[in-house]
Order: C-alpha cells, then sequence, then structure tokens
C-alpha cells in the first residue's frame, strides 16, 4: 500500500491508473469491521483500490468529539495494508483546505434535519470534504455505509445535482452480534457502557410511535437526541456517557 499525503501527487499517480477502474473509500480513521466490509468491496469490485483517513474538521460542531475523537493512525495504515487496499491518502487541514473553508457545498433541506438539525454545519462539512475527495481520486464507485443513512442520502443527491462521473455504492450496516452499529465512537463507552449500548438497537427494532421509542431509550438510560420516522425509516440519535450513538432501520 502507498500512502500519498498530498493533492500534487494523488494526481500524478491518478494519471497512472489510465482505464482501469478506482474503487474509493472514504473514512476518519479509527478503523474497524464496518469500514472494513468497504474496503473489501471495494477491493472486490474495482481494479484500483482507494482509502482515506482523514479526521475533517469541518463536520464537527463540537470541539470536544473532535479532540476526543478516537483514531490511531498506525493502527489504521496496518488494517488497511492487511485488507489489501492499494492507496492511502491521508492529507492534513492545509492540504485539504487551501481555502481554509471559504468555500463550502452546501443542501438546504434534508441536512437542516435529523442530525442536521442537531449539529449545524455538520452536513455543509461532509458535502465539502468528499466533493474534494472526488475531485481528488476521481473514483468510478465509491463505498459508504448506510450506518450514516442520512449523510449517504445527501452524497447521492450532490452527485445527481452535479452531474458527478461516480457511483455510490450504499453499503449495509455491520453490527456486532448483540445488535449494537459497530462505531470508532463505542470505543470511548466505559465497559458499563458498552454492556447498555446494545439496548438501543434493540429499543429501535421493538417497534412503536417516536414518542414511544424515545420513552423507552431514555428509561433505559440513554439521552435521547432524537427519533424520528422518515420516508419508510426509523432515525435515531443518542447520547450514552456523553458519547453520541446513531442508528437507524428500514420500517
Ligand atoms: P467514518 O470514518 O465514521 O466517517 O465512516 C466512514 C464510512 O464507513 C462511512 O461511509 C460510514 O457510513 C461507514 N461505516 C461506519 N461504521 C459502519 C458500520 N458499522 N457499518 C457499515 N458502514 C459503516
Amino acid at each position: 500500500m502507498k500512502i500519498i499525503k498530498t493533492v500534487e501527487e494523488f494526481k500524478e499517480i491518478r494519471k497512472t491508473f489510465g482505464d482501469k477502474s478506482v474503487g474509493f473509500v472514504p473514512t476518519m480513521g479509527g478503523l474497524h469491521d464496518g469500514h472494513l466490509s468497504l474496503m473489501k468491496r471495494a477491493i472486490a469490485e474495482n481494479d484500483i483500490s482507494v482509502a482515506s483517513v482523514y479526521l475533517n474538521p469541518t463536520q464537527f460542531n463540537d470541539k470536544k468529539d473532535l479532540e476526543t475523537y478516537p483514531a490511531n493512525f498506525a493502527d489504521d495504515c496496518a488494517l488497511l495494508e492487511k485488507a489489501g487496499i492499494n492507496y492511502l491518502f491521508a492529507p492534513t487541514y492545509p492540504v485539504m483546505y487551501p481555502d481554509d473553508y471559504k468555500y463550502m457545498l452546501t443542501e438546504k433541506d434534508f441536512s437542516k434535519e435529523l442530525c442536521g438539525a442537531k449539529r449545524p454545519g455538520h452536513f455543509d462539512g461532509v458535502l465539502t470534504v468528499v466533493m474534494k475527495f472526488f475531485n481528488i481520486v476521481r473514483p468510478t464507485r465509491a463505498y459508504f455505509g448506510e450506518k450514516d443513512f442520512q449523510q449517504y442520502k445527501l452524497l447521492d443527491g450532490m452527485v445527481k445535482a452535479f452531474f458527478l462521473d461516480v457511483q455510490l455504492i450504499p453499503c449495509p450496516i455491520v453490527r456486532e452480534a448483540n445488535g449494537l452499529a459497530i462505531s470508532s465512537r463505542n470505543r470511548k463507552l466505559s465497559p458499563a457502557g458498552l454492556a447498555l449500548a446494545p439496548k438501543f438497537h434493540e429499543i429501535l427494532a421493538g417497534g412503536g410511535s417516536e414518542e414511544e421509542i424515545a420513552k423507552k431509550l431514555e428509561s433505559a438510560g440513554f439521552k435521547v437526541d432524537y427519533v424520528t420516522k422518515k420516508d419508510n425509516r426509523l432515525y435515531a440519535a443518542v447520547f450514552l456517557e456523553e458519547v453520541r450513538l446513531i442508528d437507524n432501520i428500514s420500517i
């Protein structure tokens, strides 16, 4: 696996790919089996595989959340290498934001709901950084997890709105055996928090109205951020030990 840190170097290498298909998986590091499921598909379905590890500050509205994000670059490199990724793009803020985020991409409707309502500016940061990645990597296919279903829908809308030549591939949520959606942030939970966390998915899967589900979550010990049904999907975010967990299920 070759590690590339600048846009100039990536663009030079990109020229050598010719007509080969390129599968791309953007991540913020702290890699786990959820990320690896996307990597495996990118490797299996394309001639060349590219991953990025970049903790994108513009999508964090909470400074503490950014500062305590559990990621270790050496561990991530070892995992990607073992998975068989060909190229890792790992830029820094000045590389990704030579404009210091004076330019941004905004969606004016769905990005203001659900997680967007609770994390102002979050999806501006996501859409902006992914557009930058697409312009650098020029992937044939890009892989995104349904764990962040709202993010996937917004990126899908962006691809259509801007006529981008990339195929987005949504990938199913990878869960622990107990149902908990795997997330980098799970590592921030104490053993007691980790023992309670699977109840989040269990309660969502148990059904009921938004209010009933929110009540059950609060009684179980979660602080509910939102529980919302939209377009045959139940979306929810909760806090557990100040760690924000999200999940969604098709209904
Ligand atoms: P992140 O590093 O959190 O930005 O995630 C990078 C990509 O991995 C995103 O497309 C996420 O939706 C996806 N992802 C994270 N966790 C999971 C999971 N448990 N199952 C499937 N995809 C995931």
